[in-house]
């Protein structure tokens, strides 16, 4: 095996099994992935002896797989992990009651660190892309470009129909967006509108949509996690939030639509052929204690469904093969079907419609050639799978495996992991800078309030 590196040039992966996800479960005994500049060029069952060679790197008894897309991240917030338990961030209460207080004391230099955990995490759970929405934006770029990751990252927009607050903040992601200039389209500037109509009134919406169209960037927004948008719809002007986004023009460009617990079936038929994404975050709608997305209603209506993680205030952990079983799991449980979404169509939510969330190519999310080099490798032996013929390998990876059983991360052809270390970040590092961040912020509130209402040791 030839060492690896960061050289992105050409190369093959080799490992035992290679799944491509191609829409059939093909399965690669002996598969080669060859890469060039960042893309896959060819990908083939090895007939005769393994390659060898300088640019031959042989996973040996693993499986490859396409890399999995967060497409619904907020990477600053692992500074806050675990705050929210037991209260629902779904909703605008529990969203200002819990965050925002603490999201007052925090400044610039407080996000760095937890930032570089986030994206430390995606890499060791085998998260190639992510979508990310939050503020300070301008200090997330510069840690996430340094992982090596795929991302669109959103500057969050809260402006509650305040003049002054829109204005500050539509220049101030417009300003962003336009900073980010990667040719090689692996990072891009986004907006994130933070719920629209409930704290993005229509004239910033229409203002974000034209911002967006200009720059060729997406929108990201939290969408359906209670009624209140369709409720704040049918007081201002009548319709559904989905019917209102449509005559606004909202879904000409790429938007990502955030869990979408109360999302109306009716409404689906809306969404198909357009530029929205749903995130769904089907961890998060059970510890919140709300409704499951309609995720078997979206694919049959044609609508791109992809997968998330959210902020791990409520969600703890940054795993996406968990959150794949857990959406396989609601869905049955909550449509009393078993299997009702199959484990073939949870990967592919996880891969291709996530890719198709952050506006990716085609192919994007497969290992088919044209697809962007982002792939993955878990040990055969962690695949907890029954025996060949009794469960098929894709029940297996999305039951039976565990995003810590990743051991390699590529992404555009560049190794962020190898066997389990993390090239890219100091790991170590972040996670001592990111608890002298959370001491400060604790201080500040305790002196603001006088309450310590989050001391270490408690
Ligand atoms: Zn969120």
């Amino acid at each position: 095996m030839s060492a690896i590196t960061r050289d992105t040039s050409t190369r093959t992966v080799v490992a035992d099994h290679v799944w491509v996800n191609d829409g059939e479960g093909t399965v690669l005994s002996r598969g080669a992935v060859e890469i060039r500049d960042g893309v896959i060029v060819d990908v083939s069952a090895i007939a005769g002896a393994r390659p060898r060679g300088p640019h031959v790197v042989d996973l040996g008894d693993a499986l490859v797989m396409p890399g999995l897309v967060n497409a619904h991240a907020h990477t600053p917030m692992s500074l806050m992990r675990g705050v929210a338990e037991g209260t629902s961030l779904l909703t605008m209460e529990g969203f200002l009651q819990v965050l925002r207080t603490r999201e007052a004391f925090l400044t610039p230099e407080l996000v760095p660190a937890s930032v570089a955990v986030s994206c430390a995490d995606f890499i060791r759970h085998g998260i190639t892309s992510f979508a990310d929405q939050y503020f300070f934006a301008d200090e997330i770029a510069p840690v996430v470009v340094d992982s090596g990751l795929r991302a669109r990252l959103a500057w969050g927009i809260v402006e509650l129909g305040d003049d002054a607050a829109r204005e500050r903040e539509l220049a101030a992601a417009e300003a962003f967006a336009e900073s980010i200039v990667d040719a090689s389209g692996v990072v891009q500037g986004w907006l994130g509108p933070h719920a629209f109509f409930v704290d993005n009134q229509p004239e910033a919406m229409l203002a974000e949509l034209a911002t967006a169209k200009r720059l060729g960037a997406g929108l990201h927004a939290h969408f359906s996690t209670t009624s209140e948008e369709d409720r704040w719809c049918a007081e201002n002007g009548g319709g559904s939030a989905v019917e209102r986004l449509v005559e606004m023009g909202m879904l000409d460009v790429p938007t990502i639509l955030a869990h979408c617990t109360s999302l109306r079936v009716e409404d689906l038929s809306l969404l198909a052929g357009t530029g929205a994404a749903l995130a769904l975050v089907p961890s998060v709608a059970m510890q919140s204690g709300v409704g499951a997305p309609p995720v078997r209603e979206a694919l049959d209506h044609g609508v791109t469904v992809a997968l998330g993680t959210d902020n791990v205030c409520n969600n703890t952990n940054a795993d996406l093969f968990e959150e794949m079983r857990t959406l396989g799991k609601l869905a049955a449980f909550a449509s009393q079907v078993p299997n009702q979404v199959t484990p073939r169509e949870i990967l592919e939510i996880a891969t291709l419609g996530g890719q198709r969330a952050i506006a990716g190519g085609k192919s994007d999310g497969s290992l088919m050639p044209g697809a962007v080099a982002d792939l993955i490798a878990v040990p055969t032996q962690e695949i907890a799978r029954g025996p060949v013929g009794a469960q098929s390998l894709e029940a297996a990876l999305v039951y039976g495996t565990s995003g810590a059983s990743v051991t390699h991360t590529m992404v555009a052809g560049r190794w962020l992991m190898a066997e389990r270390g993390v090239l890219t970040l100091d790991v170590p590092g972040a996670l001592s800078r990111q608890q002298a961040d959370y001491d400060i912020l604790t201080s500040r509130i305790a002196d603001a309030v006088g309450v310590n209402q989050g001391a270490r040791g408690q």
